[in-house]
């Protein structure tokens, strides 16, 4: 009998090298896998587009075979190299069309004009131009028919046969096409009898839900696109009803196990703090410090969620929780994501504490503490004394890097753990930490990338949230600008120009570069041709900037004369130290570097940053990188460097940028594209694909709906013993986590 749990080999044909890639490719091990890999479009086949009847601009369906195709090359203008194009003729039931693909590198363009065999047949989808006078596509879509095979002679016939009203198009790989998923996905529709039915009942009644067999026939063969909607939405609240089962039944574990109540009664550091800071606490941070300690002096774990734009002064409100621990009698761990901020934020903290760092040693104050910095990069040696300290309870505070989950440092008792810039952990990495505490530490995230509510609902469960939302005075604002080389190569000039400039004003510069060395092999270098999920090569641009090049080629052309040095995670780590202190210093005028400066570097001087290649990086990191300049009181200037086209999609992202430096509208432009599982940093393998159709912005509405099922459902069955199969779902999520986090430390 086959059932979601049989191999996929059972509905697959005879093809093993297919099946490997279908497999391997595709990640599709099991019947249940291949059923939930939805198809991403629909294409409505009652509509083919006659195309004797063809307008300028018009989308068009076409069935059509190849009766010409050719490679033919040309000079990029904008780059000057060569670059390909396929060239193919495609007669229809009416006249013919052109079909042309552009392609960077030659062995994509063989590999299009191998796919595109004279002789196959198949569906194009594109917008149709006149080109002396016939009709063009250009980079159209495609659903192939018969995928060439041998041995499948009635193969257009029975596609023809199956093509409901709209025909699916799935997410491909290399070598799998979707015509090779939907005969798979048919059958194994028609040989399984018996379909588990995840969702209980009641609960599929009270929300209007489809059963799953219904679900699945519609989802993958509607006959209305109603049908389409009305199935998603069974999966997406399936998929978000799982996960939060998986946070509801975490945080009832935390609940249970409690933790120490902190309350502050065994020292005055945070009162001499207070007396020594040179400036007065905003309102936020008086407020939101009042919140954590109270938080702080209940009997159950604070789990709190600490957002503010890049300097509106987290930190302090940090540093201020932890000498609230420590004046409990407990220790305070911070945890950074990167070496170069740990030891930022351990220079920082140091200076804020003065006298009261230095505790038990000459010169330090009475009850102060001392500060512990252990990272990855430290020997063994340079690591026995902090750790030392660290276990003896003589550090209060303790800075770090992931070296902090290592198991063999322990602490003497650890109370509160600040983790800053939660989007570089994962919600198993707080776990680690929580573990070395005997019973589970206050936790306090510091983000600087603002999270819509029920983003933070779900990857963090019940994490109560704070925002600091005033900059502290004296902060200038940031003037950013798109600088597009696509259309206008020479204003690179104006940008070294501009960085000039504020250098003669005394100023610094950050250069950002995407890469370290030129040499690094790039997508589409290789003989590979990399596809994307609808089966088109993915190219990479030509010859991304890099820092040692850049670095160079400043020094010697556009900015001759300025003092250059470059930062990046390859350097040893004294080298990077060292440099970073010169730039503190003022001793250098520019900085050329990799993302290494995205957190938390402070340097007040630095009023300007170029981006180069900045459609490379993602939103929220942009908006971080640019955080650095523009601390000192001097308004900073962001410059970010694009050859993406205009219109495109990079372009789009990089123009929200810009336009805005609201942290929260770009979170948005950010998540939109992500799902659920990429916001909760889950691995490819391991989840079901069902698991990953949820868009944490779209589905707001699910994601709610979900939870409040997730708890009704836990109150009357808190072991979910009359939903055996939800239960099994939710420990494959569970475990599927857990095994996740294993491989990342
Ligand atoms: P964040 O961690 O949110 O980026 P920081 O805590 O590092 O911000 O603060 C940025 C800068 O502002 C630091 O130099 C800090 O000393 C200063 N600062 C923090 N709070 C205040 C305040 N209330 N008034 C003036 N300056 C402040
Ligand atoms: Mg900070």
């Amino acid at each position: 009998m086959i059932s979601l749990d049989s191999p996929i080999a059972t509905v697959l044909g005879d093809h093993p090298a297919k099946r490997k890639k279908i497999t391997e490719g595709l990640g599709l091990r099991t019947v249940g896998d291949l059923l939930h890999h939805f198809p991403r479009r629909y294409v409505k086949t009652g509509e083919l587009t006659k195309v004797a009847e063809l307008e300028q601009g018009q989308m068009l369906t076409v069935i059509g075979e190849i009766v010409r195709c050719e490679i033919k090359s040309h000079t990029d203008r904008r780059t000057g190299r060569v670059a390909y194009r396929v060239e193919t003729v495609l007669s229809t039931d009416g006249p013919s069309l052109r079909m042309t693909f552009f392609a960077k590198h030659k062995h994509t363009a063989e590999w299009r004009a191998r796919t595109l065999a004279v002789g196959r047949r198949g569906l194009f989808l594109g917008q149709v131009s006149s080109f002396q006078s016939s009709w063009q596509l250009t980079n159209p879509k495609m659903v192939l028919f018969g995928a060439g095979e041998e041995g499948d002679p009635e193969g257009e016939a029975s596609w023809i046969k199956d093509v409901g009203e709209y025909y699916p198009i799935y997410p491909l790989t290399k070598g799998v096409e979707s015509w090779d998923l939907q005969r798979a996905i048919t059958f194994a529709r028609a040989v399984l009898d018996d379909l588990p039915e995840l969702i209980p009942d009641p609960l599929r009644d009270a929300y209007g839900l489809l059963d799953a067999r219904t679900a699945f026939d519609w989802i993958h063969a509607p006959t209305e696109h109603d049908q389409v909607s009305a199935a998603q939405r069974r999966f997406r609240f399936e998929e978000a009803l799982v996960t939060q089962l998986v946070l509801a039944r975490r945080r009832q574990e935390l609940r249970l196990l409690g933790a120490q109540a902190r309350k502050g009664d065994q020292g005055d550091l945070l009162a001499a703090f207070d007396s020594r800071l040179p400036f007065e606490l905003t309102r936020g941070q008086r407020e939101i410090g009042a919140e954590i300690e109270q938080d702080l002096a209940q009997p159950h774990p604070m789990n709190r969620l600490l957002q503010g734009e890049v300097g509106s002064g987290k930190t302090v409100v940090a540093l201020r929780a932890m000498l609230r621990t420590v004046d409990s009698g407990g220790q305070a761990a911070l945890l950074a994501p990167t070496e170069v901020l740990a030891q930022q934020h351990h220079r920082s903290i140091t200076a804020m504490l003065g006298e009261l760092a230095a505790g038990g040693m000459l010169g330090g104050a009475e009850g102060g503490t001392t500060v512990a910095l252990l990272t990855g990069s430290m020997t063994k040696a340079q690591r026995t004394e902090p750790m030392l300290r660290i276990a003896t309870g003589e550090a209060g505070i303790v800075i770090g890097t992931h070296a902090l989950l290592e198991e063999r440092v322990s602490f003497a008792d650890l109370g509160l753990v600040v983790v800053d810039e939660q989007h570089r952990f994962g919600v198993e990495q707080r776990a680690a930490l929580t573990d070395k505490a005997g019973s589970p530490p206050h936790v306090l995230v510091m983000t600087a990338t603002p999270i819509p509510r029920t983003v933070a609902m779900t990857v963090f469960g019940d994490l109560e949230t704070s925002t600091l939302t005033e900059l502290p005075a004296g902060r200038a604002p940031i003037q950013t600008n798109v600088v597009p080389l696509a259309e206008h190569g020479s204003w690179i000039d104006r940008v070294w120009a501009r960085i000039r400039e504020e250098v003669e004003k005394g100023h610094q510069a950050y250069v950002v570069c995407p890469r370290i060395t030129g040499d690094e092999p790039e997508q589409g270098e290789t003989d590979q041709v990399d596809l994307d999920d609808e089966g088109n090569p993915v190219e990479a641009p030509v010859a991304l900037s890099a820092v040692e090049e850049v670095a160079v080629e400043l020094a010697e052309g556009p900015l001759a004369g300025l003092r250059v040095a470059k930062l990046h995670g390859r350097m040893p780590a004294d080298d990077k130290e060292r440099t970073m202190r010169a730039f503190a210093a003022g001793e250098i005028d520019v900085l050329v570097s990799t993302t290494v400066i995205e957190v938390g570097v402070d340097v007040a001087n630095a009023t300007a940053m170029v981006l180069l290649d900045a459609e490379r990086f993602g939103v929220s990191q942009l908006h971080q990188l640019r955080g650095r300049v523009g601390r000192g009181g001097h308004p900073g200037l962001c410059l970010l460097v694009t050859r993406a086209a205009w219109l495109s999609p990079s372009r789009e992202r990089l123009d929200a940028v810009a336009a805005t430096t609201d942290g929260f509208e770009l979170s948005r432009v950010d998540l939109e594209q992500r799902r659920e599982g990429d916001v909760l940093g889950k691995s490819q393998s391991g989840f079901r694909s069902s698991l990953q159709t949820l868009r944490v912005l779209r589905d707001e509405q699910t994601i709610v709906e979900a939870r409040a099922a997730a708890a009704t459902l836990l109150e009357r069955d808190a072991t979910l013993a009359a939903s055996p199969q939800l239960a099994a779902a939710v420990e494959e999520m569970e475990r599927s986590r857990h095994s996740e986090f294993m491989e990342k430390s």
